[in-house]
């Protein structure tokens, strides 16, 4: 895929190269890798599953202003419970932003990645968290993530890779996979001005003003954080 990309497309609010997977909805260049990995994982015993795919920019600006209104909670690096009224708007802002996308800079936006599990660890009544907790190497899902590692390492994992490093501001999430070869068209069409230009003109987000006042910050370490 080399083609130039809409704003739209990459900012989550275009549907055209998506369809539906299990419970989620994903990118339709990706589908034949991410089976051919699930193959993979059923032999080690692993059921891979998809907990979260494409998400829409508007289901983002939902969770972003739900955070921004103290309708969801804030927490913190270690999970404890921050009260986001107690906070200047910058603060606001990089708070929301250590565990969730400003909206149209998710890469959940453009179904090239995937928060993933192993349904065969869990009884079929767990709710999956995507915490730390959850992954970490004697955790629930610890033994899949073990067998990823290698296989990512070995660029052995159908194409598939971890964006996420831990060094940015952005949190690890071991969960997050991502397609690579899909992903990068996408990423590497997402300019600070493309993000800018298109959140100045939405009048629906809340902490506008203190999101495009620090916004190469922003985009720096919490958009563009990840490996290419
Ligand atoms: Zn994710």
């Amino acid at each position: 895929m080399s083609d130039e990309l809409s704003v739209d497309q990459l900012v989550g609010k275009a549907s055209d190269a998506l369809i539906p997977l299990e419970h989620a909805v994903v990118h339709k260049d990706i589908i034949d890798d991410w089976q051919a990995l699930c193959r993979l994982a059923s032999a080690e015993g692993f059921d891979l599953a998809i907990a979260s795919g494409y998400r829409s920019f508007d289901r983002q600006l939902v969770i972003w202003n739900e955070k921004v209104t103290g309708v969801r909670p804030l927490l913190g690096a270690r999970g404890e419970t921050l009260d986001i009224k107690l906070m200047q708007d910058k603060e606001r802002v990089f708070s929301i932003l250590r565990w969730s996308a400003i909206p149209g800079g998710s890469r959940h936006h453009w179904g090239t990645d995937l928060d993933i599990y192993d349904r065969a660890a869990v009884s079929s009544d767990y709710v999956v968290q995507l915490i730390a907790d959850e992954v970490k190497e004697e955790a629930v899902f610890g033994p899949l993530h073990s067998w990823l590692d290698s296989r990512i390492e070995a660029g052995a994992a159908c194409g598939f890779y971890r964006p996420y490093t831990g060094l940015s501001g952005v949190a690890e999430e071991k969960w997050h996979l991502s397609h690579k070869a899909t992903s990068q068209c996408y990423s590497r069409q997402l300019s600070e001005r493309v993000l800018y230009e298109f959140l100045a003109a939405e009048p629906g987000l809340l902490l506008r003003e203190a999101v495009l006042e620090n916004f190469a910050e922003i985009f720096l370490n919490y958009v563009c954080c990840y490996e290419q």
